[in-house]
Order: structure tokens, then C-alpha cells, then sequence
């Protein structure tokens, strides 16, 4: 009755943001890539409620957890369309145990993953009795990123994240995660986003595009940007100072990943990752946590 499944990551490769609509959600373009860094889920379905603990302080165990509120918005989906004989020993109810390996609120997408994740778990336990259509439409009710995760496959994800175009040759690569310990609100983030909608901007979206299209043996490294680096360092200068400490030591270029604060440098060698990945964290101490990660 109990079964584990692995709750993968995200790195935002480039993020542009695009616009603003009406209801003051910021839209995007962004190359988003699971990468193999993940939290274990364990599902223990003879629960008659929906249970959640979590390793992490600062990870909810109520309600507020996205693990619970996916698991209830499936129940309540799912309730009465399954009747009587079909349903079996099935319950309405489900335990989660989180192992969290994720960097919480480090623009990683943790939560995000948890609740595609459960989505995931319960529909096999059902026998797929939402349709993949569905899975989504739950997953954006949760999140902008869930749906992303409910496949977890490369893809340039528009709108406010939920529209997705699959980028399956993008080329594979190693990753050196930092998270800096700095908490970075996506909320505050966004508003200090300075708007500004450029021709320079739309050619290097159009520009970014090519590395999941024509563009063959492209170099990965000239695509990554995020718009968000300059509204997160001027709220949170020591993501700035990381960075450059981070580039001196690597003499390469480190990226921030959503709306921070977890930074990241790419290789194609697991070597040369590794390598790095050791220096860094003799470098940094406990000033910083890194991870050694790949394109999953
Ligand atoms: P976002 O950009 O959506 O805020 P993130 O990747 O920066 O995502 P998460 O690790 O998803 O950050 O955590 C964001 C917040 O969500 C934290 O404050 C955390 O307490 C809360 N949270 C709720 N449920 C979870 C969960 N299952 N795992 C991690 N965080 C969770």
C-alpha cells in the first residue's frame, strides 16, 4: 500500500518576462529543464485523510502544503465519479512523507514539483482516471509551474507559464546548483520587476528560441539569461555577491534560476562539474549549500 516516486527540480535556462496581463500576472518565455536534484515522496494510500509530513522546518505540514492541497484537489475531482464495486478498497485519503532535498523558495519549483508529483501518484493509484488534459488544468489551479511538472520534459513555457512547446533536442548538460541561503519572495520579486518592453528584448527571445529548433551542437551557455536577476539583487544584494564570488572562482558565467535565489553554473563534462562543485564548496564554507545535478 506504500509506494516512493522522486520529485525532480527545475532550472529556468533563460527567463524573459513578456508582459503584464490584466489580472496583474506577469507573463513569460522561458526554457524550463527538470534537472535530476529531487525531494522523495512516499505515498502510503490506506490513509482515510490526507496526511503530509515534511523533514524541513520551513516546509507546512497543514493545509498550506502543496502536497496536501494537490492530494485534496484530486480527491474532490475524482469524488463520484468512481462508484460503488469499481472503487474497491480505495479511500479518499492518502499519507505523504516529504524527504526534501530541494532548496525551499529558491526558485527551484520544490512545491510546485510535490504537487505535480501527488497529482501523478494518485491518478496511477486510480488507474488514470484523470486525463492528462485534467491533470493540468488541476496542476494550474495549484501553480503556474505544476503543469511543467506533470510531464517534467524540457519545454519554452508562455503565458504565465502554463502553455508549453516540448524543446526534446535541447543538449544534455551537468549543472553546479548554489543555494545561498537567502529566502527570495517571488511576489516581491515580480513587482520590482522594471517593465520595459524592448525590439533588442524581442530579438533576443526570437534569438533564444533557436536552441529548441534549427539550431544544431548550439552552445547552451549563450542562451542563458533571466530578467528577474536585477529586481531579486536589488532586494537581495548578497544574491549578487554570491554570484560574482561564484564567477571569479569558476571564470564562467553563474545564472539565477526563477525568481531566485539559487544560482547556477552549466558544464558539458560531469568531470569538470564535479571539479567545480568541490572547489565551491571549499570555497564558500556553510555560507552557501551546493549541488551537483544534470539535465534529468
Ligand atoms: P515559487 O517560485 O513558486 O515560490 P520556489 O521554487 O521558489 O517556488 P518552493 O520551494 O516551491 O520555492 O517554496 C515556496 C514556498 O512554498 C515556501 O515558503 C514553502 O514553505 C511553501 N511550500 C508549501 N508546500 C511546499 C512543499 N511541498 N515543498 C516546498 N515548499 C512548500
Amino acid at each position: 500500500m506504500s509506494r516512493s516516486y522522486r520529485s525532480y527540480a527545475k532550472l529556468n535556462l533563460f527567463l524573459y518576462v513578456t508582459g503584464r496581463r490584466d489580472d496583474g500576472y506577469h507573463t513569460l518565455c522561458s526554457l524550463m529543464a527538470p534537472i535530476t536534484l529531487h525531494d522523495e515522496l512516499e505515498f502510503d494510500f490506506s490513509l482515510q485523510e490526507v496526511r503530509v509530513i515534511c523533514d524541513h522546518p520551513l516546509v507546512p505540514e497543514d493545509g498550506a502544503n502543496l502536497a496536501a492541497r494537490a492530494a485534496k484537489l484530486f480527491f474532490e475531482q475524482v469524488r463520484g465519479r468512481i462508484a460503488g464495486a469499481e472503487r474497491g478498497e480505495k479511500s479518499e485519503g492518502v499519507g505523504i512523507r516529504i524527504r526534501k532535498r530541494i532548496p525551499v523558495g529558491g526558485g527551484l519549483g520544490g512545491g510546485s514539483s510535490n504537487a505535480a508529483c501527488v497529482l501523478n501518484a494518485l491518478n496511477l493509484a486510480w488507474n488514470h482516471v484523470l486525463s492528462k488534459e485534467e491533470l493540468y488544468h488541476l496542476g494550474l489551479m495549484l501553480g503556474a509551474d505544476v503543469p511543467f511538472f506533470i510531464d517534467g520534459v524540457p519545454v519554452v513555457a508562455t503565458g504565465i507559464g502554463e502553455q508549453f512547446e516540448p524543446c526534446p533536442d535541447l543538449p544534455h548538460f551537468h549543472a553546479v546548483v548554489c543555494d545561498p541561503h537567502i529566502a527570495s519572495s517571488t511576489v516581491e520579486v515580480y513587482k520590482k520587476y522594471d517593465f520595459q518592453l524592448t525590439k533588442i528584448k524581442n530579438y533576443n527571445i526570437k534569438r533564444s528560441l533557436n536552441i529548441c529548433s534549427e539550431e544544431q551542437g548550439a552552445d547552451i551557455q549563450d542562451y542563458l539569461h533571466n530578467d528577474l536577476f536585477e529586481p531579486a539583487c536589488g532586494l537581495y544584494p548578497g544574491i549578487r555577491s554570491v554570484k560574482e564570488e561564484m564567477e571569479q572562482l569558476l571564470t564562467q558565467q553563474v545564472f539565477m534560476t526563477g525568481s531566485g535565489s539559487s544560482l547556477f553554473a552549466l558544464f558539458s563534462d560531469h568531470n569538470q562539474a564535479q571539479y567545480a562543485c568541490d572547489r565551491l564548496k571549499d570555497a564558500f564554507g556553510n555560507r552557501a549549500a551546493f549541488y551537483l545535478t544534470a539535465l534529468r
